[in-house]
């Protein structure tokens, strides 16, 4: 590309803040957001994978942090250093690293410019010299609106929001004006204030604001363990006392909190529902709760994994001409035969003749994208179905079946019997989720679970194992009747059952239980 001279020659002037792709020795303020990795913006995901080293507040948490590069050095900063200033201690490590031609990316949390010592910092870096670029970031208060179905202005009850902190450093130079503030109408957004919640809540109420202000506390907003509650001004430090919200908190003040009914009348509003599928299985369930309304919690009870070795299945998918039918269980199953298929350099014509059966239609749709047209789908999607649905097309034949390390036996018994050669291959392993760690924990606790899905016999075993008798506070919906079986084998018998074996399915046959339920209560009148 033809580039002037005199613009290459302006371009090594660069001004002290600039809003370009940083280089060498130039240091990215990013905005990280409240928490969640998807509350980042696509600039700062971007300064973050490309980063030779991040320099990050404690509190950022490691699900934004591994969205940059896996090679990147990680430095963390206290954010409240009891000796000297934080702020600028800080700044003078990011002229070292800045000044050894490093790509540094200083992430904070939420906005950088929202309470963020941004001056302290970046002050140490403008004096050095060292170009300084602000990625904007969203702030506590605005997610956790978010969040709380709370509209920070509003034509009738709020013209200005006020961002204000309620825990004043000491010799702070403009103390905060909490009289002012009082007499100030509008929303205010209380940052840092759970030490001080009784404090600066009774000055507000002292300078004329009404005890009776509806106010709405986020706790760890877009955090696993998020909690929202409300109280008023006048109540604010005993609900704090009494519910001990962990921190970060923040406090949103005004009339714009007050409780309105919710307009979310889609079916599964307000209901949390766990899904326990492997990673990476769970979308299409997760797309179904949500669409109704509820809010879906993805904790895998089995992990996949690859299978003790591959020769088996390696030798499978050398002999595939030899078969009649190759019969696939699962996604996975057809997901790992494509992958080796693919990794020993060969494709779809090593499998000549060899007709495709799949149990389940997602099974079938995993081979279209693996480029294999499927043949069969049993109408009903279990081992039995699979084996009415051959049985017809068979005369001695000989069928390669692609499953996992372990689960029922059904499919080989009953076509031996009927005088078929069959080969079974173990394409992968699942294997149990041994314990569950501290954020699945603060998940599951923070709000009530109305549902647990149940979708296989493994997972059912796997789910009992890792909830215990938590399952007895939840309702259970099985994706079919063999694990169905297995539930009431464990002593968990489910309450609803799936139709038709799949996500649509199931969650159908959580409205047809709700839908019972409904008019079972519903009065003589309403039914009349
Ligand atoms: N720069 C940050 C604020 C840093 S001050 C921002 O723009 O959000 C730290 C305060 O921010 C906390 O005391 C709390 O009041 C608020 N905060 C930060 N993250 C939060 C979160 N995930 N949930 C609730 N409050 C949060």
């Amino acid at each position: 590309m033809f580039v002037p001279k005199q613009v290459m020659a302006t371009s090594h002037r660069t001004p002290a803040t600039v809003n370009a792709l940083p280089d060498d020795g130039r240091v990215s303020f990013v905005g990280a957001g409240p928490g969640h990795p998807e509350l980042i913006t696509l600039r700062g995901l971007e300064r973050l994978r490309s980063a030779e080293i991040i320099v990050h507040d404690a509190l950022v948490p490691t699900s934004i942090l591994d969205l940059a590069s896996s090679r990147a050095i990680r430095i963390p900063v206290p954010r409240d250093a009891t000796t000297g200033d934080p702020g600028e201690a800080t700044g003078r490590l990011l002229v070292e690293l800045a000044l050894a031609g490093r790509r540094v990316v200083r992430l904070k949390g939420g906005d950088p410019g929202v309470f963020g010592r941004l001056t302290e910092e970046t002050a140490p870096l403008r004096a050095a010299g060292i170009p300084v670029e602000i990625v904007p970031g969203v702030t506590a208060v605005l997610a956790a609106a978010a969040a709380a179905d709370v509209p920070l202005t509003s034509r009738s009850a709020a013209s200005n929001l006020t961002i204000v902190t309620g825990h004043e450093a000491d010799d702070k130079v403009s103390p905060v004006d909490l009289e002012a503030l009082a007499a100030l109408p509008g929303t205010l957004a209380v940052y840092m204030g759970v030490a001080r919640a009784g404090r600066w809540a009774a000055a507000l109420v002292a300078a004329g604001r009404s005890s009776a202000t509806p106010v709405t506390i986020v706790s760890r907003c877009s955090w696993p363990d998020q909690q929202i509650a409300t109280a008023t001004l006048g109540t604010l430090a005993q609900a704090f006392a009494e519910h001990q919200w962990p921190s970060p908190a923040v406090v949103i003040v005004g009339d714009v909190t007050a409780p309105r009914p919710s307009a979310d009348t889609r079916a599964l509003a307000g209901q949390r529902i766990l899904l326990t599928r492997p990673a990476g299985q769970a979308d299409e369930l997760a797309a179904a709760v949500a669409t109704l309304g509820g809010e879906a919690v993805h904790l895998p009870v089995v992990r996949i994994a690859p299978p003790g070795d591959w020769a088996a299945l390696d030798d499978a998918i050398g002999g595939a001409a030899t078969f009649d039918w190759i019969v696939f269980a699962s996604v996975n199953g057809v997901r790992s035969f494509a992958a080796r298929l693919r990794a020993a350099g060969r494709d779809a014509r090593l499998l000549g003749t060899a007709r495709l059966a799949a149990i389940g239609a997602a099974t079938a749709a995993a081979l279209g994208e693996a480029g294999l047209a499927c043949d069969l789908v049993p109408a009903t999607a279990s081992s039995e179905g699979m084996v009415a649905a051959l049985l017809p097309t068979l005369r001695a034949g000989r069928v390669l079946l692609i499953r996992a390390d372990r689960g029922r036996d059904v499919m080989r018994r009953e076509l031996e019997q009927a005088g078929h050669e069959v080969v079974e291959v173990a394409a992968y392993a699942t294997r149990p989720v041994a314990t569950l760690d501290g954020d699945d924990e603060a998940r599951l606790d923070a709000a009530p679970i109305d549902w647990v899905t149940i979708t296989s016999g493994a997972i059912a075993e796997g789910a009992v194992r890792l909830f215990g008798e938590r399952m007895r506070r939840w309702r259970i919906a099985s994706l079919s009747p063999v694990t169905s079986g297995v539930l009431t084998a464990l002593g968990f018998p489910p309450d609803c059952e799936a139709l038709d074996s799949s996500a649509a399915g199931l969650v159908e046959a959580i409205l047809r239980w709700q839908e019972a339920r409904r008019t079972d209560h519903a009065s003589p009148a309403e039914l009349a």
